[in-house]
């Protein structure tokens, strides 16, 4: 069987730096067996979605080097590949689980739902539950109410009292239990589907076989793994990599202690090679001493045995200059100076050289190569030799 992978962002903000090292191992996993890698759009949740996310992320997707097989612009055989042009398929399978009575129309207010809520609460549930109101509704008395044009939702029936066994592909068995789970909403009453229903259906459609995505989705798996069994789907392999976290820290990455955001490390001024480089290593290890690896080099030494069983791992941003620093030098003083000013270019940068003539820029270059970790940092090393040292002449009457 031909091995598919995908990657399935949300267009609800800026691309995170552990999406791409998600999406790096998805790529090399697909790459590597000769099969597909498909990118997904999932723009379901219509309240989150940021203006022109979509767009800001398939572009830093190619600048980091890396493409898809299938997907937005390219197309394929399972387009289209954006989930708001597949509501009528999420529909239909929404029906077939009503039939095989697997799901039921929820006619629920929503201030019926927040009364439910808080009085849970106020009982002391640590989790709360829809109470199943609507499911003592007949079937004729539901579908009459649908016709009559009352607003609705399709909630999935989770079976009162059962364990879920699941086999994940890297930190091995996980028990769930039905009694944790809730009668969540497959699809809302804008005929939308929530992500638990779109991302089932899509993943059967287009024939993925594999799934790997960060270890937040693992509370979801057991609603995915009884929609397979509802439809009667093999669930395709599926295994949760370890997010991202500070050095020193207990939890994910986030914004607050630093730059997380995938285009601001490229604006920063880091080389996309030396930052997959990093993120090759972020989860998977070859076993050997070997840390510096090329795109084709890492897809050939990727196996999923060397991936970590751990939740957690740390983003070491020295080691990211490091990485950086060693890209660096490996290039010639030429490549170098080029890739500086296609930089500054593209970020709007005053590299402050003045009209300094090639040659004298080349030696400057050249002498700095060795420091020059990042590329924001080439002002600061260069200066020197473009300005005159202001000299402060109140200090000098003094
Ligand atoms: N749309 C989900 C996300 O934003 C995809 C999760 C998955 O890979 O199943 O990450």
């Amino acid at each position: 069987m031909t091995v598919r992978t995908r990657m399935a962002p949300s267009p609800t903000g800026e691309y995170h730096i552990g999406s791409m090292r998600t999406m790096l191992f998805n790529f090399a996993w697909a790459k590597k067996n000769n099969g597909q890698f498909v990118l997904r759009i999932e723009d379901t949740d219509r309240t989150r979605l940021v203006e022109g996310s979509l767009e800001r992320t398939l572009q830093v997707v190619k600048d980091f080097g890396l493409s898809w097989d299938e997907g937005p612009v390219v197309g394929g055989p399972y387009a289209p590949y954006v989930q708001s042009e597949r509501l009528s398929l999420y529909q239909e399978y929404a029906n077939k689980l009503l039939e095989s009575g697997h799901a039921y129309y929820c006619f629920c207010t929503p201030e019926r739902l927040t009364q439910v809520r808080e009085e849970q609460q106020k009982a002391g549930a640590p989790l709360t539950h829809y109470d199943k109101f609507c499911l003592k509704n007949s079937k004729e008395e539901s579908e009459a109410r649908v016709k009559a044009g009352e607003k609705h939702v399709i909630r999935y029936k989770m079976p009162a009292d059962e364990e879920i066994q699941f086999n994940d592909l890297f930190l091995g068995p996980i028990t769930f239990h039905t009694k944790d789970l809730d009668d969540y909403v497959m699809l809302k009453s804008d005929g939308f589907p929530t992500y638990h229903l779109a991302v089932v259906v899509d993943d059967h459609l287009m024939n993925m076989t594999y799934i790997m995505r960060g270890v937040e989705w693992i509370p979801s798996t057991p609603k995915h793994i009884l929609l397979y069994k509802a439809f009667g789907w093999e669930m395709p392999l599926t295994g949760h990599l370890p997010n991202l976290k500070e050095v020193g820290a207990h939890k994910k990455l986030s914004k607050r202690d630093g730059t997380v955001d995938a285009r601001l490390f490229l604006e920063e001024g880091y080389l996309p090679e030396a930052l997959l480089n990093f993120l090759m290593l972020l989860g998977w290890n070859p076993g050997t001493e070997k840390e510096i690896y090329s795109l084709e080099e890492f897809i050939s030494a990727f196996s999923l045995e060397r991936v970590h069983k751990t939740d957690l791992i740390s983003f070491d941003r020295e080691k990211l200059l490091w990485f950086n620093g060693v890209y660096i030098r490996q290039m010639s003083v030429e490549d170098l100076w080029l890739q500086i000013v296609k930089w500054a270019a593209t970020y709007g940068v005053d590299l402050g050289i003045d009209d300094r003539d090639h040659d004298y820029i080349i030696k400057v270059v050249a002498l700095t190569q060795e420091r020059l970790r990042l590329f924001s940092e080439f002002n600061e090393l260069t200066s020197y030799f473009f300005t005159e040292p202001k000299v402060d002449k109140e200090l000098l009457n003094k």
